[in-house]
C-alpha cells in the first residue's frame, strides 16, 4: 500500500472496502479494493483470488482497467481505474425522471454489448450485471466493472449452478433453480436496457417483494 494514498472511501461491500487513491507513482487516481482474506478458509480465499485472475486476463475498453493486484497483512487489493462518473445507477437516479435521449442510451448499451461479447468470448460468465456494476468515465464511456462473482467456465457447455444476484436481474431460469448461463447474462442486459430506458428497474419492486421474483435457497 505504500505505493498509494488513501482518499476516501467510496463504497463498502460484503467483499470489504473500496477505497480511491492516489497512486504515488504516476499521479492518477484509482479504486482498490480491500478483501480481508485472512479470517477466510482456503477455498474462500481461492474464490476472492480468482477475481484477481479474472479482471487481471481482460483489456478491453468497455471494461474496467485491472492495474495490480497485491496481498499485505491479511488482506486482497485489487488495483483498477477509477471510473470518475460513479455508476450507472446512481446517474439513472439523478436524471430525476427526466428520460435519456434515444441516441445516448444506444450509445451506453453498444458499448455494454461488446464489453459483455469481450466477457463471454472468453468463456467467463459475469453473474453480476446490474446498473450498479458499469461504470461512467469522464470522457463518456462506459465500462463493466465489479467481477467479484464472475465464473470461469471450464468449457462452453459447462454451466455454473448457484444462486446469486440481485432480484431485480433475476432471469426465469434462475427463479426456477435451473444453472446459470451466459443468457442469463443477456437477460439481466436487458433489464439493464429497460432501466435505462424507463428509468425504473424492469421488475418491479412489488414483484421481488412478493416472491415472484426470488432468489433460490441454495
Ligand atoms: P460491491 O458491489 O460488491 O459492493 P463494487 O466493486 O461494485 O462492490 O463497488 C463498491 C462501491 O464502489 C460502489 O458504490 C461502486 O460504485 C464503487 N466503485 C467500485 N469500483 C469503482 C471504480 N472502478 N470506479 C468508481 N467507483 C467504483
Ligand atoms: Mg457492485
Amino acid at each position: 500500500m505504500d505505493k498509494y494514498e488513501n482518499v476516501k472511501q467510496i463504497g463498502e461491500g460484503s467483499f470489504g472496502k473500496a477505497i480511491l487513491v492516489n497512486s504515488k507513482e504516476d499521479g492518477r487516481q484509482y479504486v482498490i479494493k480491500e478483501i480481508g482474506i485472512a479470517g477466510m478458509s482456503a477455498k474462500e480465499r481461492r474464490e476472492s483470488r480468482k477475481e484477481v485472475a479474472v479482471l487481471a486476463n481482460m483489456s478491453h475498453p468497455n471494461i474496467v482497467q485491472y492495474k495490480e493486484s497485491f496481498e499485505e497483512g491479511g488482506c486482497l487489493y485489487i488495483v483498477m481505474d477509477y471510473c470518475e462518473g460513479g455508476d450507472l445507477f446512481k446517474k439513472i437516479n439523478s436524471q430525476r425522471g427526466v428520460l435519456f435521449s434515444e441516441d445516448q442510451i444506444l450509445d451506453w448499451f453498444v458499448q455494454i454489448c461488446l464489453a459483455l461479447k469481450h466477457v463471454h468470448g472468453r468463456k467467463i460468465l459475469h453473474r453480476d450485471i446490474k446498473s450498479q456494476n458499469i461504470f461512467l468515465t469522464k470522457d463518456g464511456t462506459v465500462q463493466l466493472g465489479d467481477f467479484g462473482i464472475a465464473r470461469v467456465l471450464n468449457s462452453t457447455v459447462e454451466l455454473a449452478r448457484t444462486c446469486i444476484g440481485t432480484p431485480y436481474y433475476l432471469s426465469p431460469e434462475i427463479c426456477e433453480n435451473k444453472p446459470y448461463n451466459n443468457k442469463s447474462d443477456i437477460w439481466a442486459l436487458g433489464c439493464v436496457l429497460y432501466e435505462m430506458c424507463t428509468l425504473k428497474h424492469a421488475v418491479s419492486t412489488k414483484a421481488v417483494h412478493d416472491g415472484l421474483f426470488a432468489p433460490c435457497a441454495e
